[in-house]
């Protein structure tokens, strides 16, 4: 006999109704109490944010009723096909959580789920999730899914056998699929034209958004990591300019992390947020580019696409099987150091020398494991000196991977004596904070990376002024970040709606008078064309034209140097440079 809902809401929930002891609670009660608690106040964001849409209040009240009865269908249908003894309660107690745990952050920094996003969860590490971890979480998290973990704990689900249940769970996913189904055709039209025109309105279904990324995640990269990755410039050998060059060049790339281009000084931002740059740039070898769009707006997506060999648009965004950058440059045979002070190098770095800047505490520059980024300066000549010594005569490449900006918590990104800007926001709860706070402690956190290149370039300066190598410097961000432009906070939106303080991001190049020389590159040219927009697409295939690496991986129209430098002249005009990967 079934249950109508008006009578099975009170006994799933007991405070309305005592029970005996003894008593178990019918599944079917448990499933759809629980998929209409989890699509109405485990979506609570998702409604305010329909409700903040506009429309006449009897078209938002027919939105909100249509999509709610789906989402009812849809939670219903899932949680019946996991009624089964030992299944369903855990099961259940993770999506309630998870609604929970994606309420908070939704309501804190306006973040919807998305594959993505949920990879960058998972990749994530222990200081990170700490920084983003505050009172208002245990809050949230009882309000959504307090009542309903009472009520599924507090007496045990009267779950059939093998046969019997397999029959109720079939019968119970069918009649919600009714549901969703006559829900959808009831409200197709308000629901099509809401979906067109608010795209990310699907990424904020809890907890079927992160039941939906989960999977993607699970089908996109299970079978990939078990493949080994294809390699890239088997051919890859050092140019000419090797054999009659007296020093080796020393290139030190430095991988920002959520620096915005529109808080850069450089680019024209109202505060001075890098002074040290500025009078680098006015001594005349550091280009400034202006206009740069990164390939991801997260680190997960980013930083394994600036090493890419293949563009975002041939799948640089994905999950890599290819080889990268730093393989190339390797065996080519150039000596390579990855200095990581974040959470890893997500693969990037896993087949080169690589170091950790927190596993040396440098006393005043490190608290526990958790570095400012000038400690990946601290001993780096004696990093550089254990390298292998036939390649280091070759040349080098070190990668400086920084905590730069990282949020929410950008007061920790700077020493308390070198924030020029107060004051700052010092919570990690952001929209807490009065908004020019809040942009303060971002720009102290740009204004310690101008600290932390200007330091870098000093270190550079000094070895090609005492002859060891023609040194230069390439500084590219991985993402921007949002301040609470449009309601939106930290970074992660899906690329195709991200508002360009998530996308465009800061770059500067810095070459010594020697690394100059040795590639035939003119300042004044780069500076007449740095304006140009470039992306992340660009990196691979600048840092091989300025390392004088020859591969057919290499192509000119993708090296922003490449202008600018000799070898555009050298290079014989008819040929057509060799595509690497035709993607199908
Ligand atoms: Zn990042």
């Amino acid at each position: 006999m079934q249950l109508s809902l008006p009578f099975a809401f009170p006994r799933f929930f007991p405070i309305f109704h005592l029970s005996p002891p003894g008593a178990r609670t019918r599944p079917r009660v448990a499933v759809w109490g629980l998929a209409l608690w989890l699509a109405s106040v485990g979506n609570l964001p998702l409604w305010q944010r329909i409700d903040g849409l506009g429309g006449t209040p009897t078209q938002r009240l027919a939105l909100i009723v249509g999509l709610g009865l789906l989402l009812v269908g849809a939670l219903a249908a899932l949680l019946s096909l996991l009624a089964w003894p030992r299944v369903l309660r855990p099961a259940a107690s993770a999506l309630l959580l998870v609604a929970a745990f994606n309420t908070h952050f939704m309501w804190q920094y306006g973040v919807v789920i998305d594959p993505t996003m949920l990879a960058n969860v998972v990749h994530t590490d222990v200081r990170e999730v700490r920084d983003l971890l505050s009172w208002a979480l245990p809050g949230t998290v009882l309000l959504v899914a307090g009542l309903p973990l009472w009520a599924l704990w507090r007496r045990p689900l009267a779950l059939r056998s093998l046969g019997p249940q397999a029959v109720r769970n079939l019968t119970g996913a069918l009649a919600a699929l009714a549901l969703l189904v006559a829900a959808a055709l009831m409200s197709y039209q308000g629901l099509a034209s809401l979906m067109r025109n608010h795209k990310d309105l699907r990424y904020m279904a809890n907890p079927l958004n992160t039941v939906y990324a989960g999977a993607r995640l699970a089908v996109d990269q299970l079978p990939r990591q078990v493949r080994p990755l294809q390699p890239v410039g088997q051919d890859a050998a050092l140019g000419a300019s090797y054999a009659h060059q007296p020093r080796p060049p020393l290139l030190v790339l430095v991988i920002g992390e959520t620096a915005r281009a529109q808080n850069f000084g450089l680019n024209g931002y109202a505060r001075n947020t890098t002074p040290m740059l500025a009078r680098w740039q006015a001594q005349g070898d550091l280009v400034n580019f202006a206009q740069v769009s990164s390939c991801g707006t997260n680190t997960q997506v980013s930083l394994p696409c600036i090493f890419s060999p293949l563009t975002r648009a041939q799948g640089g965004d994905k999950t890599p099987e290819h080889e990268n950058l730093l393989d190339v440059l390797q065996r080519a045979g150039l000596a390579v150091l990855w200095i990581d002070n974040q959470a890893g190098c997500k693969g990037v770095c896993d087949r080169v020398p690589n170091a950790y800047a927190g596993d040396h505490a440098v006393p005043g520059l490190c608290e526990g494991s958790e570095c400012y980024d000038a400690a990946m300066l601290d001993g780096l000549d004696q990093r550089l000196a254990a390298l292998d010594p036939q390649r280091r005569a070759r040349g080098v490449v070190v990668v400086m991977h920084q905590m730069g900006s990282h949020g929410p918590a950008y007061a920790k990104r700077a020493p308390a004596d070198q924030k020029p800007f107060q004051p700052e926001c010092q919570s990690v709860t952001l929209s807490e904070c009065p908004h020019e706070q809040l942009v303060s402690a971002y720009d102290n956190s740009i204004a310690y990376t101008d600290h932390f290149l200007g330091q870098t370039l000093q270190w550079l300066k000094a070895r090609a002024d005492r002859g060891s190598e023609d040194t230069g410097l390439i500084y590219v961000s991985d993402h921007g970040e949002s301040l609470g432009e449009n309601g939106l906070y930290l970074h992660g939106v899906p690329y195709a709606l991200a508002p360009t303080q998530q996308t465009q991001v800061p770059m500067v190049s810095w070459f010594s008078p020697g690394l100059q020389r040795r590639t035939g590159l003119s300042m004044g040219c780069l500076r007449g064309h740095a304006a140009a927009p470039i992306s992340h697409d660009h990196v691979f295939h600048s840092v091989l034209g300025l390392m004088d690496v020859q591969t057919r991986a290499y192509q000119p129209a993708l090296d922003a140097l490449m202008p600018c430098s000799a070898a555009s002249q050298a290079r014989s005009p008819g040929e057509p440079p060799v595509a690497l990967v035709h993607t199908g």
